[in-house]
């Protein structure tokens, strides 16, 4: 194009290059939305490869925040293990100010919910007030939250949550309202989002065991599988805890199964509160529970196991006004590159289940590790 410009009138040479200016803009744009495309898609990647709905949340909100330029973000969902069905702002949330008052909840049947759904668009404040006029407390929660933008996470008509963002970034000679190439942007963002929540949630209810809210068997066995790879890679030790209640068949034969159940969720509570987030506890079989400890070795487990074996000792259950006391067993395995380099999951959980039966055959009420020597 260059060399074309070379020997003409200026006048001419003017209008060229304005057309090769042309030229290189469209060119530009077109470069623009091709690593936009790019970016897209491995957005989309890391949604769908991301099957755990925390890790997934964090995701979203991260990918949000910096595609969008704002220091913050929250997301609501609905928690279908809930009884009471609602969407409900994330603890994931990240960048906003939260008002530990609020109850930052959106009910299914409210007017927001009906206006999201059918609309397929995103929202600033002010919009939503138009829109929605009679969306009342719901209106008046998300307003204490200060979002710059409101967008419906829609997947065919169906709300799969609802992303706030923050505050915007102001970059000098940035606009700090959105423009419609972002609100396209972020409204993609979410469509992508939309379906894996949606994939998630699924995964996360045929997961759990809907009575104690732990993981069942299979999943546990899958991601430990995974992780036992990890851990091998990285040298890390992981320890898998497990335990038994002790005469739990009494409870069902003293008070009748209802209060088995009852004892089973109790139980289960005490060892969900007693380990970390990244950690996970499983319903392996009717009063049997494993937990998979990342990056733990024995003492750690040990400390761990033992934390839940005296919680459960400690506590007094009331059924239809019986006082209950109760004990449980456990067993520790660690996986350890040097120590015991076991490769396969049921080989590990068996190792820990050894060390359980080497409880039960002591006395109950303690916690024994994989070799046989027992600690307590
Ligand atoms: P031990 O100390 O040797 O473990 O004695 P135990 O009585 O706990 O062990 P046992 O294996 O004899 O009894 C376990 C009982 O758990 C038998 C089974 O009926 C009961 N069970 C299994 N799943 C459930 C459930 O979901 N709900 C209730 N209520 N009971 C269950
Ligand atoms: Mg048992
Ligand atoms: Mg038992």
């Amino acid at each position: 194009m260059a060399t074309k410009a070379k020997g003409k009138g200026t006048k001419k040479k003017t209008s060229e290059s304005s057309a090769e200016k042309e030229e290189n803009e469209v060119i530009a744009d077109f470069e623009k939305h091709i690593y936009d495309l790019q970016q897209m898609l491995e957005i989309s990647r890391s949604f769908c490869t991301t099957i755990e709905l925390n890790p997934l949340v964090e995701s979203i909100l991260y990918i949000a925040m910096a595609q969008m330029r704002v220091t913050g973000a929250g997301i609501f969902v609905i928690n279908e293990l809930n009884d009471e069905k609602g969407y409900v702002l994330s603890d994931h949330y990240s960048g906003i100010a939260i008002d530990p008052t609020i109850e930052y909840r959106i009910s299914v049947d409210s007017k927001l919910v009906e206006f999201f759904t059918q609309s397929n668009n995103v929202f600033t404040l002010p919009e939503l007030k138009e829109y929605v006029p009679d969306a009342g407390k719901e209106f008046s929660m998300l307003e204490t939250l200060s979002p710059s933008l409101v967008v419906p996470l829609i997947l065919k008509n169906r709300l799969n949550g609802i992303l706030v963002m923050g505050e915007r970034i102001f970059i000098d000679g940035m606009e700090s309202a959105y423009t419609n190439y972002e609100r396209d942007e972020i409204q993609t963002i979410a469509s992508l989002a939309s379906v894996a929540v949606h994939n998630a949630s699924l995964i996360e209810q045929a997961s759990t065991d809907m009575m104690t809210h732990l993981k069942l068997k299979f999943f546990f066995f899958n991601i430990l599988e995974d992780k036992l790879d990890n851990a091998f890679a990285q040298n890390e030790k992981l320890s898998i805890l497990m335990f038994d209640i002790d005469f739990f068949k009494k409870f069902n034969d003293t008070y009748g199964h209802a209060c088995g159940d009852y004892v089973l969720q109790h139980v289960a509570k005490i060892i969900k509160d007693s380990i970390r987030d990244e950690d996970m506890a499983c319903r392996y079989g009717g009063e049997e529970f494993t937990v998979m400890l990342c990056n733990t070795d024995v003492e750690g487990a040990y400390l761990v196991a033992e934390r839940i074996r005296k919680r459960i000792e400690e506590t007094e259950l009331v059924y239809e006004n019986n006082k209950m006391n109760l004990t449980i067993s456990g067993g520790i395995s660690v996986f350890s590159v040097d120590d015991n380099p076991v490769r396969s999951a049921r080989a590990l959980v068996d190792q820990a289940d050894k060390a359980l039966y080497v409880s039960k055959a002591n006395g109950r009420n303690r916690v024994s590790v994989a070799d046989g020597e027992e600690i307590k």
